[in-house]
């Protein structure tokens, strides 16, 4: 890597941030250490020069320490003026239920998930194959605890070959097409540049409650995510139960990475703060054009302060009758209550928009 590489795709790819923002002159600060460590930071943005952010942690202190350089980046993605102070309140006062909205939401596919990484683990991009399979272990520790506990009980499936709990590949390919497990990450070139995808399937894996409606994915983009999902209508119920899930986490001894500048660290800067995305399936027949045209949304969603995906996740199409996944944009800098009050507000415009285009 020369800076001047990274001039050229300032010049030819101004949206990727991690080339906006890059001083030469703040490089240059640096030792030849922090200066390997930074580059590494910022690989999937220079082989990648369509990244949007183009950089992910590798360390739990990288956002604390890079901060006169992360911080631009994080601040533009954000749309944050002045300092970042992020703080965290899960206590939303109202009860939202969808269907206020419309009673035919009544039966709405819910799902409320929080990015988290170990203060006493590199990040996902870092990691080596030993310490991805002694970080499951690890947890599979954990998930034993919460075996044992009313309302958690459950089972864990591994994609480790050689797993006490590895499960075949039909068998993960139907937990993928369920919603419940993640999908091959080393066909991701952004996850793959950073090292976050390394070493699959090793140290990958699931805990899945009885009721199916708490999951904790392990060795994904983050070491963790951790969501609530469950079909129905009142979004306090899947935030609720997240955060309790949560609290027992932490009360059973895991110390989540948190910055005190930036929340919950996370792999990458666009996760920070709450490390939450908060989601909807929808149909829109209307708006997505009968589910063959998702771009078209995009706009009008965004202007919302919504983000819309596939009703497979990111990089996927539109579900039958134009079923898409709609998420409040904010992570960092907002508060869990606020995004769960943004996603009631948002689908309700949404909502609107599409029954006047009926
Ligand atoms: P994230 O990055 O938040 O984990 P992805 O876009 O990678 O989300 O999607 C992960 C999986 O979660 C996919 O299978 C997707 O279809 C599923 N998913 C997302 N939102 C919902 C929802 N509201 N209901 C059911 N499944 C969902
Ligand atoms: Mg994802």
């Amino acid at each position: 890597m020369t800076p001047e590489e990274i001039k050229q795709i300032r010049l030819n790819h101004p949206d990727n941030l991690m080339a906006r923002h890059f001083d030469e002159r703040y490089f240059d600060s640096l030792s030849g250490d922090l200066q390997a460590r930074l580059i590494r930071i910022i690989k999937t943005g220079i082989n990648n020069p369509d990244s949007q952010m183009g950089a992910y942690a590798m360390a739990p202190d990288d956002y604390d320490l890079f901060k006169p350089y992360l911080n631009l980046l994080i601040c533009d993605y954000h749309g944050i003026e002045g300092e970042v102070q992020h703080q965290s309140d899960w206590s939303q006062p109202q009860t939202l239920d969808l269907q206020d909205i419309d009673p035919s939401l009544k039966n709405t596919s819910m799902r409320v998930r929080v990015g988290r990484n170990l203060e006493d683990f590199p990040l996902p991009g870092a990691m080596t194959q030993a310490d991805r399979v002694s970080f499951e272990d690890q947890m599979v520790e954990v998930f034993q605890g919460l075996m044992s506990k009313p309302g958690y009980g459950g089972s864990y499936v591994s994609l480790t070959p050689g797993s006490a709990h590895e499960i075949s590949p039909e068998k993960y390919q139907e937990l993928v097409a369920e919603h419940k497990m993640f999908k091959d990450m080393s066909v991701d070139p952004y996850l793959q540049t950073a090292g976050i995808s390394r070493h699959w399937p090793y140290g990958r894996g699931m805990y899945v409650s009885d009721d199916e409606q708490l999951i904790i994915w392990v060795g994904e983009e983050d070491q963790l995510r951790i969501m609530a999902m469950k079909k129905g209508s009142v979004l306090n119920e899947v935030f609720d139960r997240l955060h309790q899930c949560l609290e027992v986490l932490e009360a059973g001894g895991i110390k989540f990475a948190v910055s005190p500048v930036y929340g919950a660290v996370t792999s990458c800067p666009t996760n920070l703060g709450t490390g939450m995305r908060a989601s909807l399936h929808l149909p829109l027949p209307q708006l997505t054009a009968q589910g063959s045209n998702v771009e078209q949304l995009k706009p009008m969603a965004a202007s919302l302060g919504l983000s819309v995906r596939g009703a497979g996740g990111e990089h996927t199409a539109a579900g039958t009758d134009g079923v898409v996944d709609i998420s409040p944009k904010a992570r960092l800098q907002v508060t869990e209550a606020q995004i769960c009050q943004q996603l009631f507000d948002g689908v309700k415009a949404l909502w609107a928009k599409e029954k006047a285009s009926v």
